[in-house]
């Protein structure tokens, strides 16, 4: 009979945060079959003429590999990753210091590049275009500038909001490409690839539980395995079946359509405190307790995605789908 005891493999503990789980090269990078064949492209041709990459701009909702990719390229190059972010560079000189020390070929990636200052911003033009750094030297009356020379790098930028990337910036990315959410299929695949990882043993109907409720994001689906992988571990069962899987989900108040409790907390709001919308963001913000930028970047492209919400010139509206998801009767308008 099997032993119905804890396998040992639940037991072994997870390296810490995301690295591990991350795909170190374009043939592990599941999906986005388009962003992946262009970057083999880029990448080969750079190598062949033994060339830095040209600078690359990613774009999407966060979870979707915008980071992973950045890895993958300085590992392909044979070069040093160097990870920031926009909000982290505050005075012009946070940035002279990043650049300085990079090394030809090596990757500079900048999350968040939208949230740049305009003075850090105006510094990198001449970084990006010709390798040149314009450094100010001592202030007032004796204040110079000393050009200094830069090796060849990458800028791998990321934003959740390419709309608000200012245009000179965007036109100093030799290619741009937009990440999209994975489909079911995909993320089952990112589900078999991470439980191997892990170790975890799961059927292919639980891989597709997982999967269909991930918000179409690979981080969360990572998340949620992780979450049943604990869920089977308490209850001393060595592999997730789909019943588990959604009773795992359940229990994280996910529903089928990967809805969370934000999710459906904003939708109450809309149907039941606004008559489906029009309803502002900030207004819609602080009725659900989030942060309207979160709100934006975060929930609505996703509930945008599924149908559920439309954004009008007058605000946000819930559409027939969401009262039906969440069990509303929609009113009748008088004029259609
Ligand atoms: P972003 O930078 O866009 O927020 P990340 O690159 O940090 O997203 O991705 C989050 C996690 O999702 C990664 O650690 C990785 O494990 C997983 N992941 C992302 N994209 C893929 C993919 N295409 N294939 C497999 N796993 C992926």
């Amino acid at each position: 009979m099997d032993n119905p005891c804890i396998e040992s493999s639940w037991a072994k503990p997870d390296a810490p945060f995301e690295t591990p789980l991350r795909p170190q090269t374009l043939s592990d990078f599941l999906g986005q079959e388009s962003v992946r064949q262009r970057l083999e492209v880029f990448i080969e041709a750079a190598k062949s003429r033994g060339e830095a990459l040209g600078h690359c701009l990613f774009s999407g909702p966060p979870g979707l590999g915008k980071t992973t990719l950045a890895h993958i390229i300085a590992k392909a190059m044979g070069t040093q990753l160097f990870v920031t972010s926009g909000p982290a560079i505050e005075k012009a000189g946070d940035l002279a210091g990043l650049l300085t020390n990079l090394k030809q070929g090596d990757v500079l990636f900048i999350d968040e590049i939208h949230r740049l200052s305009k003075v850090a911003e105006e510094y990198l033009y001449p970084a990006m275009e010709d390798f040149n750094l314009d450094l100010m030297i001592d202030s007032g009356p004796n204040a110079r500038s000393v050009r200094v020379k830069l090796n060849p790098f990458t800028l791998v930028g990321a934003t959740t909001r390419s709309g608000l990337l200012s245009a000179p910036m965007r036109s100093r990315f030799l290619i741009s490409l937009r990440l999209d959410y994975y489909d079911d299929a995909t993320l089952c695949k990112i589900v078999h690839r991470t439980a191997s990882l892990l170790d975890v043993k799961l059927t292919p109907e639980a891989s597709l539980e997982i999967a269909k409720r991930s918000r179409g994001t690979p981080r969360i689906t990572n998340n949620l395995l992780r979450w049943a992988r604990d869920f089977a571990q308490i209850r001393k069962l060595k592999s997730i079946d789909a019943l588990l899987a959604r009773q795992a989900l359940e229990m994280l108040a996910i529903d089928e359509k990967g809805l969370d409790e934000m999710d459906k907390k904003i939708l109450f709001i809309m149907i039941d405190h606004h008559n489906g919308g029009p309803v502002g963001l900030n207004n819609l913000a602080a009725a659900v307790g989030e942060e309207a930028q979160t709100l934006e970047e975060v929930y609505e492209p996703f509930l945008i995605l599924q149908g559920f919400i439309k954004r009008t010139p007058r605000g946000r509206e819930a559409t027939a789908l969401a009262y039906e998801h969440i069990g509303r009767k929609r009113p009748q308008t008088e004029f259609l």
